[in-house]
């Protein structure tokens, strides 16, 4: 299969291109040139996670360099439980946070490096990525043995949970933590100009591991396309989805799931005070604001990358607004969920997973949902702990993290200041 540009001005490329590359050369992001309708009402029904996800996932490297290689990128990425928890007879959580850095993060971030350190190549890699909080711990945690690869992990300073900031500051080796003077807007203006600077250009070959890469994206797939297969053969019906979402990379791979043909009904996106698609579901337009910081940080995003792809499959904004449903949650509501389900329910949710929650509470009450639970609440133990009152709990892989020795280093957001520390980490010469 090819992969084409939104922007659609530049030539379809190779699927190893596009992993290579991430933004297509015309601005645009990487999608399959089509979508194939996947024969899922005729698989064993005994069939199990990561061989359904090659299944899937076949066209897509079909006639490429990784044909061969996917069932075992497969198996190396999925290796982690795929929970679905009932909250009460009409809403389920499905627990995406039962990878090593405990987000939903870790299915593309491990299945992008897997396949990434399969591709041969003499250019050394460098992955720069910038970071809400939960991409950059998935990204370092799930490159940090490729030796290979360099990468370089970008978060704005201050503004993520210092446990979040642990999962990315304990790595060293091949992955250099940046600590950027600014907001994750700015992080992630920095990746797209150092990717237009000409240094970087001529001295190695850049690749950012954000969910602009195709191959965050296509892994995130196999999830939803695995639990409405299984909802089905349950319930015989289809399975309606919310979904948690910042840069809309999440529940634009919900969509592109459904495109194949699985059996997903509806899908909810909810959102935190960032919520642009309610604002573009008003007004048509992009409101274009720089973010607010919330309680739910990981989705505090003012431009998000792939409101681009959920665009261009939907193709029109009349159907964008058929298809697209969008709910905010203020911090006093992410609050109140959070409490809610901890009094109700004896459950602790994280913060984006509250905005879910809540906007549960604003749809149908004779339907079923799915809502996505996207991180582990004990990586936001600063917010949940004084709400519920009492301690999070710590699961043994963060702790291991956590007793890990931290470090990183400061800069202004400006290219200067992140090729000049790319030049003294990775022992380079600055001509
Ligand atoms: C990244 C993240 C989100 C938002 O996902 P997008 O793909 O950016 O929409 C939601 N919740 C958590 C915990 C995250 O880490």
């Amino acid at each position: 299969m090819k992969f084409k540009s939104t922007r659609g001005k530049s030539e379809e490329v190779s699927l190893t291109y596009a992993l290579q590359h991430g933004l297509a050369k015309d601005g645009g992001l990487y999608v399959p040139a089509k979508f194939p309708l996947f024969p899922w009402r005729s698989l064993d029904k005994n069939m199990g996670y990561a061989d359904f996800a090659t299944q899937l996932l076949e066209p897509f490297f079909r006639g490429g360099e990784l044909e061969d290689k996917l069932h075992a990128i497969c198996y190396e990425s999925f290796s982690f439980d795929l929970p679905i928890v009932d909250l009460d007879q009409r809403s389920s959580l499905l627990e995406l946070f039962h990878g090593p850095t405990l987000s939903f993060k870790d299915f593309g971030a491990r299945f992008l490096a897997n396949a990434l350190s399969h591709i041969k190549t003499d250019n050394k890699l460098t992955i720069m990525v910038a970071t809400s909080g939960d991409t950059g711990s998935a990204v370092a945690a799930a490159f940090h043995s490729k030796s290979n690869i360099n990468v370089m992990v970008l978060f704005p300073k201050g503004k993520i949970s210092l446990r979040q900031q642990q999962q990315i500051t304990c790595w060293q080796d091949n992955v250099c933590a940046v600590a950027v003077d600014g907001t994750f807007d700015d992080c992630q203006v920095l990746v797209k100009a150092a990717f237009a600077d000409k240094w970087w250009q001529e001295h190695t070959h850049l690749n950012t591991s954000n969910s602009i890469n195709i191959g965050r994206l296509l892994p995130q797939t196999t999830y939803y396309a695995y639990v409405s297969w299984q909802y089905f053969l349950n319930q015989c019906k289809k399975a309606n989805f919310i979904v948690p979402s910042g840069n809309i990379g999440n529940v634009c791979a919900c969509f592109w799931a459904k495109e194949m043909g699985l059996p997903i009904g509806e899908i909810i996106i909810s959102q935190n005070e960032n919520n642009v698609i309610g604002q573009f579901l008003q007004s048509a337009q992009l409101p274009h604001k720089p973010s607010v910081e919330t309680l739910a940080n990981a989705m505090d995003v003012g431009n998000p990358s792939n409101f681009e792809r959920l665009y261009f499959l939907l193709g029109s904004t009349q159907r964008f607004k058929a298809e697209v449903t969008a709910f905010k949650a203020s911090d006093e509501a992410i609050r109140r969920t959070i409490l809610k389900v901890k009094q109700d329910h004896d459950l602790l949710i994280c913060p984006h997973t509250a905005t879910a929650v809540y906007a549960r509470e604003f749809l149908p009450s004779d339907q079923h949902y799915i809502i996505v639970a996207t991180a582990h609440p004990a990586k936001f133990e600063q917010v949940i702990e004084p709400i519920v009152g009492e301690k999070i709990p710590v699961p043994q892989s963060l702790q291991t993290l956590l007793n890990q020795q931290q470090s990183n280093v400061g800069i202004a957001p400006t290219v200067g200041a992140i090729t000049e520390l790319y030049q003294a980490y990775f022992n380079l010469s600055s001509t």
